[in-house]
């Protein structure tokens, strides 16, 4: 399974330990070390914290959780995401004959979570 990435900075997000007042381990929070970026929910276990980090990115833009080196689909060609400008919402792509395009994020048919397997029957 790939590391779920901060929709922040795309820095790999942690299950954090959580502490009382006392001192004492009480949950676990989904977040992220380097932006500070932190899920409201707090879980009484690390795995759960864990599952939902999936639902916890998924409620971010498409173009705030694709990163450099993600695979996405526009129109019927995979391209390869080289950079984003989230400001403009626009990717930097480059094709599989190298060539670079920069597009906007609309024109994106499948992105890298929609794109199970590679190859496959798209799970049909
Ligand atoms: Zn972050």
């Amino acid at each position: 399974m790939k590391t779920l990435q901060c929709p922040i900075c795309g820095t790999p997000l942690k299950a954090i330990r959580g502490y009382d007042v006392q001192g004492i381990t009480t949950d676990w929070v989904a977040g992220c070390y380097n932006c500070f970026f932190q899920s409201s929910h707090f879980w009484k276990s690390k795995k759960a914290c864990i599952e939902d980090m999936d639902r916890l990115v998924s409620l971010f833009p498409p173009i705030m959780r694709v990163w450099p080196g993600d695979e996405v689909l526009w129109g019927t060609d995979p391209v390869t995401v080289l950079d984003k400008d989230m400001q403009c919402g626009e990717l930097m792509v480059i094709n599989s004959q190298g060539n670079k395009y920069i597009i906007e994020q609309h024109v994106i048919e499948k992105w890298p979570w929609e794109l199970k397997q590679k190859g496959g029957d798209n799970g049909r």
